[in-house]
């Protein structure tokens, strides 16, 4: 099996969070999980949902330079689509079309494992989950915004009544005499 970064780079088996099978590649320190292997893996498992993760979340992880480069997959020469994973330093994901079996660029494994997404690497590469990544981005800039016109302490306090709005039943109506309030 061949690493997809560097070109004649055998790749050789390791273990991945304790019990997953997985090959590495000597040189580029990418790995590489086969489907078969993931799945069974991912069916020992009791909770595999996952969360979209803070924008700019900064793990101190800089992403490999091989990140860009493009590779084919080592168990059936099929193309890895990219899923962006948006941290403060955003890195792809990469997996095949065909077969499923999924490629990490150096350190990258861990950095999933650590935000709970390593579970269900395939839920990254549908539109759904991109879709709420995006959603997410766009709360998490418009919090820090709003923190920034407002400062730490108002804002804390515009995010607390927000959250009780939302939670009362008749939440609308205060949201409507805040609106009125500010119309002109
Ligand atoms: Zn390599
Ligand atoms: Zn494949």
């Amino acid at each position: 099996m061949q690493c997809p970064k560097d070109k004649g780079e055998s790749l050789s088996s390791i273990i991945l969070s304790g019990n997953l099978a997985a090959h590495q590649c000597p040189v580029c320190e990418g790995t590489w999980v086969s489907a078969d292997d993931y799945e069974s893996w991912q069916a020992s498992l009791s909770d595999r949902s996952i969360e979209p993760v803070p924008a700019d979340l900064d793990l101190g992880y800089e992403p490999s330079p091989l990140d860009a480069k493009g590779g084919l997959c080592p168990d059936c020469g099929g193309y890895l689509a990219r899923a962006r994973i948006g941290l403060k330093h955003p890195f792809y994901v990469e997996r095949c079309v065909k077969c499923g079996g999924v490629w990490c660029d150096r350190g990258e494994w861990p950095v999933l494992e650590h935000l709970g997404l390593h579970v269900a690497v395939e839920q990254l590469f549908t539109s759904d989950w991109q879709l709420r990544s995006r959603e997410r981005e766009y709360l998490d800039r418009e919090r820090r915004a709003t923190v920034e016109k407002l400062g730490d302490d108002l804002a804390q306090r515009v995010f607390d009544l927000a959250d009780q709005l939302a939670k009362h039943p008749n939440g609308d109506f205060g949201v409507a005499y805040l609106m009125r309030r500010f119309e002109q």
